[in-house]
C-alpha cells in the first residue's frame, strides 16, 4: 500500500500536466478595498460633475500618446491602473452625464442604472438561450413587457433588447426582406435572379443607420430611396406612394418602410398615421424608428405624435438615450417575432435543449449568440423612478425645451430653424443686417466652436438646406433651469463678442 502511495506520488511529480503558474483573481480583500474606493469615486464624480469641463480640451492623439504601445509584461497593482485612469482617460473624456452636455441626443446614466451594470459584470451572465441564464432571460421579456405598456404600444408587440437602434433597425429590414421571401435567407440575393432590386424608403431626414441595415442586408445604397420633406422636415406620404408606384411599374420590388418619429436633425415626425396606411395597401413592413423621443409617449399629452405607431410592423426605441439607463440598450419591439425567427434561427446541436419548446432562447432572434444580462438596469431603472417619475422628467425636459424656444423666438438676433415638438431647439445667430448666406454659415461655426471651446457647455449642429444650425437638445437627468438659463447667457455673450469682430 504504502510503496504504491509513493509511486503514484511521483508519478504525479513528473506530470506534464504540473503547474506551478498561479492564475488567480484579485483577492475578496483586494477587490473590496477597491470597490470601496471606486463607489466612493463614482460618487464624487457625480456629485462634482460640474467642476469638470464637458467636452474636454484634447487634440486627436493626446491620450494615445501617454498610454504605453506595448501592453504590460508583468501583472500591474490596481492602484496604479485606476490611478493612470484618474491621469490619462479622465481628461480626454466627454462628459455626457453633465448638465450642459446638450449637444447631439444626450444620455445620462443614473445612480440604479450604474449598481446594474456592476452586477450584471459580476454575474457575467451568457442569455444566449434559457439555459445558461434563465433570470436574464425572463427578465428581458418582463421588463420589455413593462415598456411596452409604458409606450402604450398594444400587447401583441413582443420585444428584444439590442445594443443599438442601429442594430435595430437593421433587424427591423432583415424581417421586412424575411417576409417578402424566405429564400432569400437561403440563396442569398445574389443566388435569386426571380428577385428584382428590393426598395427601401424612408424620408431625407431618416438617420443614417437606415442606409447602414440596407448596406448590410445586400439591399445596397441604391436600394434605398428617399422621399422628400415638407417645410416641417416630415415626409410627405404622397411623396412616398407616389415613389412606391414609379418603382413597381420599373419593375422594382417595394418591401420596407423606415418612418422616424423624432428625427435627428430637427426631430420632425414623419405622419406614421398615413404612412401606415399607405404600408398596408401597398404591403410593405413598417418599421419605426423613434430611439430618441420614444420615451415622450409616456405622457399621454404626448401621443398625437405617436399616432398610428401601433400599425407599425416594428418599433425601435432607445432608454440608453432618454430613459437614463447606461449605453447601451436599445428596446425593439415587433408584432411579427415570429418573422424575425424565421429569418434567423439557426440552432446547431450543441445548442439545443429539452426546454426548447417551452422557452424563448433569444438567439433566434438576430444575429448575436452570446448577449450581456442588459435587462437588470432596465429594470432597476423602472423600479427606481417609476413611470411617474419617469413621465415628470420628461415632461420638465419638454417645458425647458420651450423656455428656450420662447427665448430663441423673441429675440430679434437669432432664428428659429425647425418646430420643436419635443425639447431639441435649432436657431442660428441671424442679425437682421446680415443676410449673406456664407456669412451668416461662417458666424454660426464660428460661434459653436467659442461656445464648445469654453469647456462650460456642450452643443452642435447640423445643416438645413444648406445652413448650418446650432442644436440645443435637452433630455439629461441633471438639467436643470439654471443650467439652461446659464447655456442662453453664454450663447448671448458670446455672439455679441461675433458681431463686434
Ligand atoms: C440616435 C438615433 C439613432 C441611432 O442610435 P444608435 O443607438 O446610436 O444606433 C437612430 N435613429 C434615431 C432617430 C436616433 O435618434
Amino acid at each position: 500500500m504504502k510503496s504504491k502511495k509513493k509511486s503514484a506520488q511521483n508519478k504525479r511529480k513528473t506530470s506534464p500536466v504540473k503547474t506551478k503558474i498561479k492564475t488567480r483573481d484579485m483577492s475578496s480583500k483586494e477587490f473590496r478595498k477597491y470597490g470601496c474606493q471606486l463607489i466612493d469615486w463614482i460618487a464624487d464624480y457625480i456629485e462634482n460633475i460640474e467642476d469638470y469641463p464637458v467636452y474636454p480640451a484634447v487634440k486627436p492623439g493626446d491620450i494615445k500618446k501617454n498610454l504605453p504601445e506595448s501592453p504590460p509584461k508583468k501583472g500591474e497593482s490596481f492602484k496604479k491602473i485606476f490611478s493612470d485612469f484618474n491621469k490619462i482617460i479622465i481628461p480626454g473624456t466627454t462628459h455626457w452625464n453633465h448638465p450642459k452636455f446638450l449637444a447631439y441626443f444626450n444620455s445620462t446614466c443614473s445612480g440604479p442604472g450604474i449598481f446594474a451594470e456592476l452586477l450584471s459584470a459580476a454575474l457575467n451572465s451568457n442569455a444566449m438561450i434559457w439555459k445558461t441564464a434563465p433570470s436574464s432571460a425572463e427578465l428581458e421579456q418582463v421588463t420589455l413587457n413593462w415598456l411596452r405598456q409604458i409606450l402604450g404600444l398594444p400587447e401583441n408587440f413582443w420585444g428584444i433588447i439590442y445594443d443599438t437602434a442601429s442594430v435595430s433597425t437593421m433587424h427591423a429590414i432583415a424581417s421586412a426582406r424575411e417576409e417578402i421571401s424566405h429564400e432569400i435567407r437561403q440563396k442569398g440575393l445574389t443566388g435569386l435572379k426571380s428577385i428584382p432590386g428590393l426598395r427601401l424608403y424612408c424620408s431625407e431626414q431618416a438617420h443614417s443607420s437606415v442606409e447602414k441595415g440596407a448596406v448590410a442586408l445586400g439591399i445596397g445604397l441604391d436600394g434605398v430611396r428617399k422621399i422628400p420633406v415638407d417645410n416641417e422636415y416630415k415626409m410627405i406620404p404622397s411623396e412616398l406612394l407616389k415613389a412606391v408606384k414609379e418603382d413597381r411599374e420599373s419593375g422594382m420590388l417595394p418591401f420596407c418602410v423606415v418612418a422616424t418619429i423624432g428625427t435627428t436633425s430637427t426631430t420632425s415626425v414623419d405622419p406614421v398615421d398615413e404612412i401606415a396606411k399607405i404600408c398596408t395597401e401597398e404591403k410593405l413592413w413598417l418599421h419605426v424608428d423613434s430611439a430618441h423621443a420614444g420615451i415622450t409617449a409616456v405622457l399621454p399629452e404626448m401621443r398625437t405624435y405617436f399616432k398610428g405607431f401601433d400599425k407599425a410592423d416594428s418599433f425601435v426605441f432607445n432608454p440608453h438615450k432618454w430613459m437614463f439607463v447606461p449605453v447601451d440598450l436599445s428596446a425593439f419591439f415587433t408584432r411579427k417575432p415570429d418573422v424575425l425567427k424565421k429569418a434567423f434561427s439557426l440552432v446547431p446541436e450543441y445548442l439545443k435543449t429539452k426546454e426548447d419548446s417551452a422557452v424563448q432562447n433569444y438567439m433566434d432572434y438576430g444575429i448575436q449568440l452570446g448577449r450581456r444580462m442588459r435587462s437588470l438596469k432596465l429594470w432597476f431603472v423602472i423600479r427606481y423612478f417609476g413611470v411617474e417619475g419617469i413621465s415628470e422628467i420628461v415632461k420638465e425636459h419638454l417645458r425647458l425645451g420651450k423656455l428656450i424656444t420662447f427665448w430663441v423666438d423673441e429675440d430679434p438676433e437669432f432664428e428659429r430653424m425647425a418646430p420643436v415638438p419635443f425639447s431639441t431647439i435649432c436657431f442660428r445667430l441671424h442679425p437682421p443686417e446680415i443676410n449673406d448666406e456664407n456669412e451668416l454659415n461662417e458666424i454660426n461655426e464660428r460661434l459653436l466652436d467659442n461656445l464648445n471651446k469654453t469647456g462650460e457647455v456642450f452643443l452642435s449642429h447640423t445643416k438645413l438646406n444648406n445652413r448650418f444650425v446650432i442644436r440645443v437638445s435637452i433630455s439629461g437627468l441633471k438639467t436643470e433651469e439654471k443650467h439652461v438659463k446659464e447655456v442662453w447667457k453664454l450663447i448671448k455673450s458670446k455672439s455679441k463678442e461675433i458681431l463686434k469682430n
